[in-house]
C-alpha cells in the first residue's frame, strides 16, 4: 500500500499563538460561550442570543476569524477578537491512507504553567454513504488492556470538552466539510482513553457536537465505547443519549480479568446488568458489543456459543474486530477461517456480526494503535539525529 504523508507540505492555516496567549472559543458549550461574552461586557439579557450566534458561526459555519461573523456587531467583534481567538489545536502531522482513511496527530496547548502540551490522534474513516470520525477522550489511558497499545501508555491527562470537539473541527477544516457536513456523519469515542473516566467532558462535548444549530451530528450517530465502567453507564445514557458500545472481548471472568483488567472490579454479570438497563436501549437502538479476535485466546466455537447465550434477550449487535498487532504485543490475530466460523455461529443465533474491516493499516490508524507509532517514529528520529551528530 502506498502511504502519502503530506504533513511536511501541509497548507495549514496560521496556528494559534502559544499557551499563555488568548484562549480560543472553539469547541465551547453555549454556557461557556455565554461566560466568555459576559467577560467582555455583553449584557445579561443579550447573552442567550449572542451565544447562539457564536455557536452558529464557530460550529456551524467553521469561522476562523471574528470578521466573518456578519450578524454580530462590529464593536462586539472587536471586543471578542481582543480577548479570544478561534484557534484550533496545532496539526503536527496528517497522514492519508491508500484507502482514504486519514489520521491527524494534534497538539493541544499546555493547560497551565507547569504542564506540557499534549498530543493525541484522531482518525477519519470514509465508508460508502457515511464517514466516521474516531475521537480520543484522554491522553493515554489509566487502564491496561493486554491487547491495546494505548494501555501501555500512562495517562497524561483528560481532554477538555473543547479539545474533544476540536478534533471534529480540525477534521471538517481539513476535509472541507463545513458546507453541509457530508463527510463526517458519525462520531465514535474509540480513540485513546476511557471516555467514562472523563464523562463530564465527554457529556459537554456531545452536547456541542449534537447541537442542531451547530455541528449537528445527532446523538444517535454518536457512539461511546467503554471497557466497562459500570457505575458511569447509566449517567452516560441519561445525560448524553449516545449509543453505547462495550468492549467485551471475553465471555468468562477469568479470561476477561486478564484481557480487560477493569473486569476485576466490574465483572461480566454486573456489566451485562448495566447494559440491560441502559437508558434508551431498544431493538432500534442496539448496544454494540466489541469482540477483538485473539488467536487461540477467545476465538473458539465454544466462546462464540457462550457469547450468544450471554447476550440473549438483549438488544445487541456484535462487532468482531480482527486484532491489530503492535510491536511487542502479546497476541496474534485469529486466522480468517476461525473468524468466519465464529461469525457464522453468532449470525445463526440471529445477531448481525459484521467483522470490522481493518482500515488505514498503512498509517497505523487502526484501533489500539493510536499515538504509539508516532512515539516510535520520534524515538527513531531521535536516534537518527544522535547518530548524525
Ligand atoms: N477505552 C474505550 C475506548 C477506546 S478503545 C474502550 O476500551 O472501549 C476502542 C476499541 O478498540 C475497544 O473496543 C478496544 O478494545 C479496541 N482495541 C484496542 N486495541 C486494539 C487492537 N490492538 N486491535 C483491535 N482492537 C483494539
Ligand atoms: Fe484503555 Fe480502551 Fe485501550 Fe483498554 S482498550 S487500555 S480501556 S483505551
Amino acid at each position: 500500500m502506498t502511504l502519502l504523508d503530506i504533513s511536511r507540505n501541509l497548507d495549514i492555516p496560521p496556528q494559534p499563538a502559544p499557551a499563555a496567549a488568548k484562549p480560543s472559543l472553539v469547541g465551547l458549550t453555549r454556557a461557556r460561550l455565554g461566560e466568555a461574552l459576559a467577560s467582555v461586557g455583553v449584557a445579561e439579557r443579550q447573552i442567550k442570543m449572542r451565544s447562539g450566534q457564536l455557536n452558529h458561526w464557530i460550529h456551524n459555519r467553521g469561522a476562523t476569524s471574528f470578521d466573518e461573523m456578519t450578524s454580530v456587531s462590529k464593536d462586539l467583534r472587536i471586543l471578542l477578537a481582543d480577548a479570544f481567538t478561534l484557534g484550533r489545536p496545532e496539526i503536527v502531522s496528517e497522514q492519508i491512507s491508500s484507502d482514504g482513511t486519514r489520521k491527524w496527530l494534534l497538539r493541544m496547548p499546555a493547560q497551565g504553567p507547569r504542564t506540557r502540551p499534549a498530543e493525541i490522534e484522531t482518525v477519519y474513516i470514509p465508508e460508502e454513504g457515511r464517514g466516521t470520525l474516531c475521537v480520543s477522550s484522554q491522553v493515554g489511558c489509566t487502564l491496561t488492556c493486554s491487547f491495546c497499545h494505548t494501555g501501555t501508555q500512562v495517562l497524561v491527562r483528560n481532554l477538555t470538552a473543547a479539545e474533544i470537539v476540536a478534533q471534529l473541527i480540525v477534521a471538517r477544516d481539513r476535509l472541507g466539510d463545513w458546507d453541509g457536513g457530508r463527510f463526517v456523519t458519525n462520531i465514535v469515542f474509540m480513540g485513546m482513553g476511557e471516555p467514562l473516566y472523563n464523562l463530564d467532558a465527554v457529556r459537554d462535548a456531545i452536547a456541542v457536537i449534537a447541537d442542531g444549530e451547530g455541528l449537528g451530528i445527532g446523538r444517535r450517530k454518536i457512539t461511546v465505547s467503554t471497557s466497562g465502567v459500570v457505575p458511569e453507564m447509566r449517567r452516560l445514557g441519561e445525560e448524553t443519549g449516545a449509543q453505547l458500545a462495550i468492549s467485551l472481548h471475553a465471555v468468562r471472568d477469568d479470561l476477561r480479568n486478564e484481557l480487560v483488567p477493569i473486569n476485576r472490579k466490574y465483572p461480566i454479570a454486573e456489566l451485562l446488568d448495566a447494559c440491560r438497563t441502559y437508558p434508551g436501549a431498544s431493538n432500534a437502538r442496539r448496544i454494540t458489543f466489541e469482540y477483538v479476535m485473539l488467536k487461540g485466546v477467545n476465538d473458539s466455537p465454544a466462546d462464540a456459543r457462550e457469547l450468544v447465550r450471554l447476550l440473549s434477550g438483549m438488544p445487541a449487535k456484535i462487532n468482531l474486530i480482527p486484532f491489530n498487532p503492535w510491536p511487542g504485543s502479546p497476541h496474534e490475530c485469529s486466522d480468517w477461517a476461525t473468524i468466519e466460523r465464529f461469525s457464522e455461529i453468532v449470525f445463526r443465533a440471529g445477531y448481525a456480526s459484521p467483522v470490522r474491516t481493518p482500515r488505514g493499516r498503512d498509517i497505523s490508524a487502526a484501533c489500539g494503535q493510536l499515538k504509539s507509532e508516532t512515539q516510535r517514529m520520534r524515538a527513531k528520529e531521535r536516534e537518527a539525529l544522535a547518530a548524525a551528530e
